[in-house]
């Protein structure tokens, strides 16, 4: 394998296993510059990147390389700028290059973004496959495309990881970028929101900041979950919503979860959020899992097998992400050994990608997820307290010891501060129990568990 080769390869990999942000981040720009003597050397654009990746991503990277060459022994990092020379042969032979380029198949979205709406053209209502699961979420993001601040405002689309919110999202800014040319319309994703507010409060800038933003037709902003506990950025954003509301500018939101069940949000800002359309997005069938995939193929000028597209959508059922990284692996396979993968090879391309994301909870994990989701730390659940907001994620964590760990009772309670094993099959009961009658309640823990599988 060459060098990008074997670049593009891990980055297919680890493109559905952190998030678009994360990805766009501290892997645009980086490339394998050096492999020999089981030694890879990575050049990153930045020292940010350089840290980012040393700290955080160092270990997962060296796993997708042995994975593809055993004997790779060490990863490292080095700054070094892109040189400009290299855009301008890429530019000179781009159509031959787009045909033929591994690079261009995988089509790594995040790295085509256009700066000032932050909108990106490949994700459109065209290569959106609508089924029962996202009907309502589509035509509502449709209507509010044709008539922004008109109909539904703010419009609010929640469903679980990879399901399609960002597509969503995207698809109706393009659209209304494509029909109202003049509009001033602004993308962005909640955690790029939350900096730009600390900054603007930091540097005495906020009142010029909301001036700005009151001056935008459309805005977009991706994952409104991550608001939660941030006093500040709810404070500035409500006025801003207040005020783009007022003049009917449109706000569109998304959500991993419905507005009543984020935590650490003011009142009044879930008001907002829940006084316009709140529409969800729920899991494809198998028909429509297979649709998808056969979409993406073509996107990616290639096809497989019926039988393997059957059996990707067979296997990966919860997320579409996922799902087209499998297909890259493929497609990878495929621009290798020049011949597209029959089933039997599949499945064993497959197979560790299927068990290593089954494999990989572990109780430091359930913890983690458990109190992120519930904005607390860890720490929090292991206390004896019994305030509300603490009781029921530490029942939640028991019950997924139980259910996703099988521990024993009597070592679940132990973990937390020595409770007793009466407490812990108390706390699987409950919860148990409760998932049947409240629907709120089975999202918040399916969208936990998706995460234990999914996320690193
Ligand atoms: P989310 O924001 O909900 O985590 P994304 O919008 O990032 O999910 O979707 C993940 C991937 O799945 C993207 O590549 C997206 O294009 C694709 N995808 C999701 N839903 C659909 C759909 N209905 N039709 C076609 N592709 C989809
Ligand atoms: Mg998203």
């Amino acid at each position: 394998m060459s060098n990008e080769e074997l670049w593009q390869t891990v980055l297919a990999q680890i493109q559905f296993s952190v998030s678009r942000a994360n990805f766009a981040t501290w892997f645009g720009g980086t490339k394998i510059t050096n492999s020999s003597n089981g030694e890879v050397t990575v050049a990153v654009p930045n020292l940010f990147a350089k840290e980012w990746l040393e700290n955080k991503y160092q270990s997962l990277i060296l796993k997708i390389l042995r994975s593809l060459e055993p004997n790779i022994r060490t990863v490292e990092f080095i700054i070094k700028a892109p040189t400009p020379n290299v855009q301008k042969t890429e530019a000179f032979n781009r159509d031959e290059e787009r045909a033929l380029s591994l690079e261009s198949q995988l089509q790594f979205p995040e790295f085509q973004v256009d700066q000032k709406t932050n909108l990106n053209p490949r994700y459109n209502f065209n290569n959106f496959i609508v089924g029962g699961f996202n009907e309502l979420a589509h035509a509502a993001s449709l209507a509010v495309s044709e008539k922004p601040g008109l109909v539904y405002n703010p419009l609010f689309i929640y469903g679980g990881v990879g399901l399609g919110k960002t597509h969503l999202l995207q698809a109706t800014g393009s659209a209304i970028l494509k029909a109202f040319p003049d509009k001033k319309i602004k993308y962005t994703s909640s955690e790029r929101f939350i900096s730009k507010i600390v900054d603007a409060i930091r540097n005495q800038e906020i009142e010029e900041l909301k001036k700005r933003m009151g001056k935008i037709d459309v805005l977009i902003i991706d994952d409104v979950q991550f608001f939660a506990g941030k006093e500040k950025t709810q404070e500035e954003f409500f006025h801003i919503f207040n005020s783009l509301f007022q003049q009917q500018k449109q706000i569109i939101l998304s959500s991993d979860r419905p507005p009543n069940a984020i935590p650490a949000i003011e009142e009044r800002l879930r008001s907002r959020f829940e006084g316009g359309m709140i529409a969800d997005i729920s899991s494809p069938d198998l028909e429509t899992r297979i649709a998808i995939l056969q979409t993406k193929c073509q996107e990616k000028n290639t096809s497989f097998d019926e039988k393997v597209l059957e059996y990707i959508a067979s296997n990966i059922q919860k997320n579409i992400r996922e799902m087209e990284g499998a297909l890259n692996r493929l497609l990878v396979f495929q621009k290798l050994n020049q011949k597209t993968p029959d089933l039997t090879t599949v499945r064993k391309l497959l197979h560790s990608l299927m068990t290593t994301a089954k494999k990989s909870t572990n109780p430091k994990k359930i913890l983690e997820i458990v109190a992120a989701f519930y904005d607390l730390d860890p720490n929090d659940l292991m206390t004896q307290t019994r305030r509300k907001e603490i009781v029921k994620p530490r029942q939640i964590a028991m019950f997924l010891f139980r259910q996703e760990l099988k521990e024993s009772y009597p070592s679940i309670g132990r973990r937390f501060s020595g409770k007793d094993h009466t407490t812990a099959i108390y706390a699987y009961e409950k919860i148990a129990r409760l998932i049947e009658e409240d629907p709120t309640l089975m999202t918040e823990i399916n969208l936990i568990k998706q995460r234990l599988y999914v996320e690193i």
